[in-house]
């Protein structure tokens, strides 16, 4: 067979391979040399509060953080994820990651699904009077929740607010979540209303706050955390020169009343938007909890519930079990994945 020429952009990629292949290898190197040193701890649990780079910070059950290398074929460690590691000075190596119970993902750069975040077992979606809430978001973060088996737990922050129009509407608009069976929080960062069953809500759980930008995350998160955050950013600063500090996801420990109760968070801006890119209709579908009873059961198997005969789902909502705004949300979603 005639040997073929390489096009100037195939030699270009083979090189770009080449580089990154020598890059990894550069980063996996002083996992491996800490092993063979010797030097090591024994092999302990711990929990990855945060990710740098080639680098993580893992934390020990007796609360001692230590910053690690990871060993070479890993896979992706990330926050909240339960590791294997030895205690070194000043690095530690990471040896082995358990398996998830819970993952968020958020697509990199080249479009390719990344989890951002391990073991979380409750999202907190926020809404608010203001800015004005759409239930279609309400539900993607539904769904995201369901798909990965994740408690969701809506608050309605701003309370303060609820006796204006806005208020009322959003009241309007998150009485049917109840009915669903989602819990519902009625809080305020500004007064502190609800905190209390807030708290109580949180303790003994990983936990997210997602919603839209302006519904208050920052300040219940800030009224939850009065003196973590700084702490924890003078620890990051000192010990990680300076890189990804503002963007990676980071474990953060809530004490909740001064007795010993606690609860996680994990937070990072990449978290608070994570998205669905990743399911399938099928898998959407499923999201929707009052769906579940009806699918399966349409004439077609690939019914798209559009305006197919005999759609268990169209049955539904002519018989009142299925909301027409939950249907059509639906629609959305799938439809807003096809473009991708
Ligand atoms: P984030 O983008 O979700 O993190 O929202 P922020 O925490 O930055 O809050 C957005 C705006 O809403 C700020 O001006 C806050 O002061 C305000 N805000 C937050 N919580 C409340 C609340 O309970 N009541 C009222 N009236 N305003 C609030
Ligand atoms: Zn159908």
């Amino acid at each position: 067979m005639a040997k073929r020429k390489l096009t100037k952009n195939q030699q270009r990629r083979i090189r770009q391979i080449h580089a990154r292949h020598e890059k990894r290898a550069d980063q996996d190197q002083p996992a491996e040399e800490l092993l063979s040193g010797g030097d090591l701890g024994p092999e302990q649990s711990g929990v990855v509060i945060a990710r740098y780079g080639s680098q993580a910070d893992v934390e020990a059950p007796d609360g001692q953080i230590q910053r690690c290398f990871l060993r070479a074929n890993l896979g992706a460690v990330v926050t909240g994820d339960e590791v294997v590691w030895r205690n070194g000075d000043p690095n530690g190596v990471i040896i082995a990651s358990t398996e998830r119970r819970s993952a968020l993902y958020r697509p990199d750069n080249r479009g390719k699904m990344r989890p951002v975040a391990a073991n979380i077992d409750r999202i907190f979606i926020v809404v608010a009077p203001l800015p004005e809430p759409f239930a279609n978001l309400i539900d993607r973060y539904l769904v995201a929740a369901e798909n990965q088996h994740i408690e969701a737990v809506l608050v309605l922050n701003k309370s303060d607010l609820l006796n204006t129009d806005q208020g009322q509407s959003t009241e309007q608009l998150i009485a049917p979540y109840r009915e669903l069976g989602y819990p519902v929080l009625t809080v305020s960062a500004h007064n502190e209303s609800g905190l209390r069953e807030l708290r109580s809500e949180l303790k003994d759980h990983t936990s997210v706050f997602v919603g839209q930008s302006g519904v208050g995350k920052s300040s219940l998160i800030n009224a939850l955390l009065p003196d973590v955050d700084t702490a924890v950013g003078a620890l990051s600063e000192a010990t990680i020169k300076g890189t990804h500090t503002t963007t990676t996801a980071r474990l953060f420990h809530l004490e909740l009343d001064g007795r010993g109760n606690e609860g996680r968070l994990i937070d990072s801006p990449g978290i608070r938007e994570f998205g669905l890119w990743h399911l399938t209709a099928q898998e959407v579908a499923e999201g929707f909890v009052e769906f579940r009873n009806h699918l399966g059961h349409c004439r077609f198997r690939d019914c798209t519930h559009e305006a197919e005969p005999d759609c268990a789902l169209l049955a539904a909502v002519d018989e009142n079990k299925i909301s027409p705004a939950r249907l059509q949300s639906y629609r959305n979603i799938v439809q807003s994945l096809d473009m991708q």
